[in-house]
């Protein structure tokens, strides 16, 4: 039994049906068999993603032995097991859903969350939006020594790894998250008053700046485009606390570029966070490339809260607020008109 659990840790993924045929000879009585017996029948010819194969097994290998004692042991595993069955028809496409739920709504992805707080230490920006691999720098020695990471040639914003497990794993899940858009404010009047050069250098302080917040409070780092930042804020890498991790991530961006200061900022910045439900996920480009990236109206309402913003606002809508649990107190409200939406938006706005 150690050898197979050995050889199946070894590849890549596993056929579902190999891996209920090991806890099928689980000398334990299994809670699950009833459920794996069907699993059997209907998924024959699926394959699992690792991680997802390991969060399956977790809390059931003692010793490295298959050992299936308690369903409350593992719930998450009785939870994918059953949403599986249920479907329809089990493809790779609802294993990989299952895959993204557990890996952006779970605090399952324990290995992971490790070595990305390790990766934040070392130095190095720009870095992988996943994992936080650092690209440049001492940093980016470390991890492609010891990690065999580096930027990707198809994606420059995440490293090879997660590149490639992205575009293997393409798909995503509906989940809740809270989202924070930083827009840099009258960006064009602030293009032409220096040249391209130092204009360039300022944007790319900012990017730095914006993503070593979002790095440090557990965001999924989204966009980098124009002058534009965002931060997905999954409860698998922020927690539960997600909309009020956000709401503090963006007074510390605001607090980074000098929005505190009495002399004024040293770049001009309106911020918007909302929580929503949105489609989290791995999406291919015609071009052949792969992101990781969100998709949905209410990402949409977040960027517009941050070009809705003034200098050093922060705009909050009433689902952040409400989620993060913060005192409204003496906070000024706006209802916001936007483009496309019948409903006019409240919102919160934090002065810097
Ligand atoms: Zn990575």
């Amino acid at each position: 039994m150690d050898q197979q659990v050995e050889q199946a840790n070894t590849r890549q993924h596993m056929h579902l049906r190999e891996f209920s045929d090991l806890i099928s000879q689980s000398k334990e009585d299994c809670a699950y068999r009833d459920l794996i017996d069907v699993a059997r029948e209907k998924t024959d010819g699926v394959t699992v993603p690792t991680p997802l194969f390991t969060i399956l097994c977790k809390g059931n290998i003692i010793k490295r032995q298959w050992n299936i004692h308690s369903p409350i042991c593992n719930p998450d595993a009785k939870i994918t097991l059953r949403r599986l069955m249920m479907a329809e028809k089990p493809t790779k496409d609802a294993m990989v859903e299952e895959f993204w739920r557990l890996y952006l709504t779970t605090g399952k992805f324990e290995k992971e969350r490790r070595q990305r707080h390790f990766f934040r230490l070392l130095p190095g920006t720009p870095r992988c939006k996943n994992c936080y691999a650092p690209f440049q720098g001492a940093g980016s020695i470390v991890v492609k020594t010891f990690y065999g990471k580096q930027p990707s040639r198809l994606n420059p914003q995440l490293c090879n790894v997660c590149e490639k497990f992205a575009h293997q794993y393409q798909g995503g899940a509906e989940i809740e998250l809270s989202m924070l858009f930083a827009d840099v404010r009258g960006s064009t009047t602030l293009a032409e008053a220096m040249n391209p050069t130092e204009y360039s250098q300022l944007i790319n302080r900012f990017y730095s700046t914006a993503t070593q917040v979002m790095v440090n409070s557990d965001a999924l780092i989204d966009k980098i485009i124009g002058d534009q930042v965002a931060g997905m804020y999954v409860p698998g890498f922020a927690g539960k606390e997600h909309a009020r991790r956000a709401i503090e991530a963006a007074q510390e961006i605001l607090q980074a570029t000098g929005h505190n200061n009495p002399k004024g900022p040293w770049i001009p910045l309106g911020v918007g966070v909302h929580t929503g439900t949105a489609f989290v996920g791995s999406l291919g480009s015609e071009q052949g490339t792969t992101d990781i990236t969100v998709l949905g109206d209410a990402a949409n309402i977040a960027a517009r809260l941050s070009t809705n913003a003034g200098i050093g606002e922060i705009l909050i809508s009433e689902p952040a607020f409400s989620s993060a649990g913060i005192e409204l107190d003496d906070l000024e409200k706006r209802v916001l008109e936007l483009k496309g939406k019948s409903e006019p938006l409240n919102v919160w706005v934090i002065p810097s």
